[in-house]
């Protein structure tokens, strides 16, 4: 008997791995560095707002979040019309592939990056080009733009990238820019880009409004702390967001999401606070790594990336006896959140003390 068939590429999608919550150990406080997390919990008054949500549940949320549209407006200095909100930026992702490649069609990143892009492009039926970072854990920019052929319709640039930390310079970006065919849609995932303290950093909001084929990636999710509510954002020239737009998932991004966000624009002073101690954190743990001889790569995002190859599952149990939780990618290395500065400290210790 014949049943329902998805689709061949269904079962070519690659599992999400997420990061595992800690090991519950008697006697001692466990922390998860496993998933980029904040470990800030929400600001006073985010609450208020979301509570304020809470009543009207019955209700569907705001289709057009016209109030979160108004505020990112206002935030970046951006038309409405160049914004597209989203269930997070994974949600973006999945929906430019969706509306900008046909089965087949080529999509260009860099890898190790942010495992989601495999499984949006192949969810598409697109093709995946893998362009391996460079030895320093970088993107490999004059590879990837080789690596662009006729089938490709879009590029995928992770800065700060996730799992590795670099971050992309402007000139960079502009000299890589510069060899993309005007066709191509370039996205520019920031997911980190509060974290970004670097010379020439990437102005992201410059750089799509200069050019027709950039996309900007954001979300709310890391500096900002609602990881749990699901809320990205894209910035766009107007036909990509409308784009955007148009394949959303209707009524995707809810009530108490879409007051969230709100109430943390209008807090962003005390929340970069924050993110400028969560940083403060990151620079005092990659010197201390440093120091006890750790070769782990330039920090730009709230993570650390430990290369281990074939030692990385025995460095990922090492961490859970300390009752700290990370992201081992087996074969290659673990990826540490920065988190409490007790979890930060235990994790430099493990590091010191473990053998290569
Ligand atoms: C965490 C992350 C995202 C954002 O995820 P959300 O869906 O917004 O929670 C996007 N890109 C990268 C590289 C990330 O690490």
């Amino acid at each position: 008997m014949s049943t329902p068939q998805p689709r061949a590429n269904v079962a070519e999608i690659p599992p999400y791995v997420a990061g595992k919550p800690p090991t519950v150990r008697p006697g001692m406080t466990s922390y998860k560095l496993s998933s980029n997390e904040n470990p800030y919990p929400p600001l006073p008054g985010v609450i208020e707002a979301v509570q304020a949500g809470v009543g009207a549940m019955n209700r569907y949320p705001d289709m057009g979040s016209a109030a979160l549209y108004a505020a990112l407006a206002e935030t970046f200095d951006v038309p409405a019309g160049h914004l597209s909100v989203a269930t997070g930026s994974v949600g973006l992702i999945y929906q430019l592939v969706q509306a900008f490649c046909d089965p087949g069609d080529e999509v260009v990143f860099a890898w190790r990056s942010f495992e989601a892009y495999p499984i949006a492009v192949t969810a598409a039926a697109a093709t995946a080009v893998k362009v391996p970072v460079l030895a320093d854990g970088r993107h490999d920019l004059d590879a990837m733009a080789a690596a662009i052929t006729d089938r490709t319709k879009v590029v995928l640039v992770c800065t700060p990238n996730n799992p590795t930390g670099p971050a992309v310079s402007q000139s960079e970006l502009d000299a890589f820019l510069a060899r993309v065919p005007s066709h191509v849609l370039v996205v520019v995932d920031e997911a980190y880009v509060e974290f970004v303290r670097m010379t020439d950093p990437v102005d992201g909001i410059a750089t799509y409004r200069s050019h027709q084929n950039v996309v900007l990636t954001r979300t709310f999710s890391k500096a900002y702390g609602l990881a749990g509510f699901r809320v990205g954002y894209a910035v766009a020239p107007a036909p990509i967001a409308a784009a955007l737009r148009a394949v959303s998932l209707p009524f995707g991004v809810s009530t108490v999401a879409q007051a969230a966000a709100i109430a943390s624009l209008e807090r962003r002073a005390e929340l970069f606070e924050r993110v400028d101690s969560l940083v403060a954190e990151r620079t005092r743990v990659v010197e201390a790594l440093r120091g006890v001889g750790w070769d782990v790569p330039e920090a730009q995002g709230n993570f650390v990336w430990f290369e281990l190859g074939d030692r990385t599952l025995d460095f990922a149990a090492a961490a859970d006896e300390a009752g700290i939780v990370v992201r081992p990618f087996a074969g290659e290395g673990c990826r540490v959140s920065i988190g409490e500065t007790e979890a930060n400290d235990r994790l430099v210790a493990v590091a010191a003390a473990f053998t290569r």
